[in-house]
């Protein structure tokens, strides 16, 4: 079922989190009506391949080829080329499936061919029957570093070789402060029917940061006329899965809904929390309460509704001001 909504939503998500969001999101608004900004900061390079982890999640969620549980590749997926890669003693690390491997060999084409990355995506979503509109959040390269008590390490290493094991000190975003945002989220931020700004139950460090440090997109939320808001990835304490509450306690912080709320406090009016967390909203204006853990796609489109009605009614509490 669509909702009746008047105007646009752009949605910020990295992998996992996001996903399960951007694909509720997708089930209750016409696919005109979102505009998905993908972090683009743990691709690289591997096999010759422009891997780009984020992207591919959110594509194959809303595709619906996504592996269910994994939080990557694809389901029903076979393994024929790894498994000779390895048996002729190249690199295993980094899992790449058979039909996995097809969808980069095509974007290695077309981008060897001059399609830029936001274009390239762009013709996989299409080929895979995704109307909505996927971009990532920039054309240029931007590479996240953590800075760990083992050293600096490129993403990929502290984050699938290591297993995010090294306690995390910050990271850092190479490349993010001469990086543009593309044309296409340009426009998606600037829309005049865009209705508000939706920051997905993402990662706020490893996949939502590296998404604001590109072209002053974090302070042009701070002043954006529409509503902000954001879905919380700490339910009760913990994160669903990966490292958010891990980085948050090598932080020096107490992992809580609360944590995410403040750290976007800058630029976000409201960030939803769990209903397991409602005590943190109860003499905090800032914090809403809804049911954010998305186990089902209905809970996925539940989530999307609440999100839309918490910006919608931004909007109407500011124009009841107003007159
Ligand atoms: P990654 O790039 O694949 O690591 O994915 P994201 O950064 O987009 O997502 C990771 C975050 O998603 C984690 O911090 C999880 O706690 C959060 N997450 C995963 N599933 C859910 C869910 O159902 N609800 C909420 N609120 N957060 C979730
Ligand atoms: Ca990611």
């Amino acid at each position: 079922m669509m909702t009746a909504s008047a105007g646009r939503y752009v949605a910020l998500c990295g992998g996992v989190g996001g996903a399960k969001l951007a694909d509720g999101l997708a089930q209750v608004l016409p696919p005109d009506a979102l505009r998905l900004v993908v972090n683009v900061a743990d691709d690289f390079s591997h096999l010759s391949l422009r891997i780009s982890p984020d992207l591919d999640t959110v594509l194959y969620t809303l595709a619906g080829v996504a592996h269910g549980v994994q939080g990557w590749g694809r389901a029903a997926e076979t393994w024929h080329v790894l498994d000779e890669v390895k048996r002729l003693g190249g690199p295993d690390w980094f899992l790449l499936g058979d039909k996995d491997i097809a969808l980069h060999l095509l974007r290695r084409t077309m981008m060897e061919e001059g399609a830029t990355l936001t274009a390239a995506t762009r013709t996989l979503a299409q080929l895979l029957g995704v109307a909505v509109c996927i971009l990532p959040v920039t054309d240029d390269d931007v590479r996240t570093m953590v800075e760990t008590d083992a050293g600096v390490l490129p993403f990929q290493t502290y984050f699938v070789k290591l297993r995010c094991a090294p306690v995390a000190r910050g990271c850092r975003f190479e490349g993010a402060q001469t990086a543009r945002l593309s044309a296409q989220v340009e426009q998606a931020l600037r829309d005049p029917a865009l209705a508000g700004v939706i920051v997905c139950p993402s990662n706020p460090y490893l996949s939502i940061d590296p998404i604001l440090a590109v072209g002053g997109l974090r302070a042009m939320l701070r002043d954006a006329d529409v509503p902000v808001i954001a879905v919380s990835p700490i339910i009760g304490g913990e994160a669903i899965k990966g490292p958010a509450a891990k980085m948050m306690r090598e932080l020096g912080l107490a992992p809580s809904a609360r944590v995410t709320a403040d750290y976007y406090g800058d630029f976000v009016d409201v960030t939803l929390i769990d209903e397991v967390d409602a005590a943190l909203a109860k003499d905090d204006a800032r914090l809403l309460v809804a049911k954010t853990l998305m186990r089902t796609r209905e809970d996925r489109a539940g989530l999307a509704r609440a999100c839309i009605e918490a910006v919608e009614k931004i909007r109407k509490d500011r124009k009841d001001v107003l007159f």
